[in-house]
């Protein structure tokens, strides 16, 4: 049988270097008119009981090389249960083995969460009671820019994820936000919905999410260098949500990625933004040790460097809305490798666990608004 390498579908991307016995060789194609790469999303069929080596080649080239040291690639037979392959990173080269029981197998950065998954989502979630759906604007290839609402309070909640496409574990959080803020008998959740309106955006960025881009939309553009100045050209999607936001206002915002280096969750705030105060950031810090406190899967002491008083970077989404709004605004990032804290041997960070951090997220946004 001949192995056959494949990645034409829905946020595929590998191209097939060559096959020689069992090791297959691969590289991972940039982002359209960018530089950057890294998420990588393919099947390889034909390999019914054999063991077959798969070396990325250009792994040493990506945006973030240095972190393939410890991450483990995923793999999935029948994909929704996403497992650890046995990998290594060495010479610029990842390297990951998988042992094929049938015929064919799915491997990726991450678990991806595909557009028609997005798209049950907005269906499931849109036609529950008190949730209403508005599509904020397009993408450059004129995909929807979804947004979901719900509750009636007077604070302006805002959690929007997959500016960097390639960082699927951020549209898990979101899914699992969106299932616990429906459930009715969630405490937590119906006082959310009485005391704020919360909007969700599962997915900015859903053409970087078909092509299968690591970090940029149609166009090579990195949307979270865009809020100071989004522009119908080349950041719609920005454009989209900064609009709604500057109808509604913002109280309290999380923006949800994952992070390529650091195997633990962590939270970056808007230290360096010119209308900085002790008061408005201690309201961001007292947020993140509630967190700590709540649940193991979130700690504080590891993370992003601080920006210097004055140094903020405007044209990320946390400081301009912190800037814009008086926001409390956080970059939320989770892990492509495992959690180190407490481990999963078999899945790592999973969907599951992204999901479940974004139910103790809002038990603790339920405390302190
Ligand atoms: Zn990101």
């Amino acid at each position: 049988m001949t192995i056959d390498i494949n990645a034409a579908f829905d946020s595929g991307n590998i191209e097939l270097v060559g096959i020689s016995g069992d090791v297959v060789d691969l590289n991972i194609r940039h982002d359209a008119y960018s530089d950057f790469y890294q998420w990588f999303h393919f099947r390889a069929a034909g390999a019914q009981g054999r063991t077959l080596t798969f070396r990325i080649l250009n792994a040493g080239g990506a945006a973030y090389a240095f972190g393939w040291p410890g991450y483990r690639a995923r793999v999935s037979t029948d994909r929704r249960e996403w497992r650890m392959a046995d990998s290594d990173y060495a010479d610029g080269v990842l390297r990951f083995t998988h042992r094929f029981d049938g015929d064919i197998a799915w491997f990726a950065y991450f678990a991806p969460y595909p557009m028609e998954r997005h798209h049950d989502l907005i269906a499931r979630i849109g036609a529950c009671h008190g949730v209403s759906h508005r599509t904020l604007g397009r993408s450059l290839d004129g995909q929807p820019i979804d947004c979901l609402t719900l509750g009636t309070g007077p604070l302006s909640l805002w959690i929007y994820a997959r500016q960097h496409p390639g960082e699927s574990m951020a549209e898990w959080f979101v899914e699992g936000a969106l299932e616990k803020l429906i459930d009715p008998g969630d405490a937590a959740a119906r006082l959310l919905r009485d005391r704020a309106t919360l909007h969700l955006v599962p997915n900015m960025n859903p053409d970087g999410s078909v092509r299968g881009h690591l970090r940029t939309n149609a166009a090579g553009v990195n949307l979270n260098r865009e809020w100071h100045a989004p522009t119908p050209d080349r950041s719609p999607e920005v454009l989209a949500v900064r609009n709604a936001m500057d109808r509604t206002g913002v109280d309290w915002a999380i923006d949800v990625h994952g992070d390529e280096a650091i195997p633990a969750n962590f939270l970056a705030g808007y230290e360096g933004i010119p209308s900085w105060t002790t008061a408005h950031g201690d309201r961001f810090y007292d947020y993140g040790r509630r967190l700590a406190a709540r649940t193991p899967l979130f700690q504080t002491e590891k993370g992003y460097e601080k920006a210097r008083p004055g140094q903020a970077n405007l044209s990320m989404s946390t400081n301009q809305l912190a800037e814009r709004f008086g926001a409390v605004s956080m970059t939320l990032e989770m892990p492509f490798k495992d959690h180190d804290p407490s481990p999963d041997p078999d899945h790592g960070w999973s969907p599951e666990r992204s999901k479940a951090l974004a139910h103790a997220c809002l038990d603790t946004l339920a405390e302190v608004i």
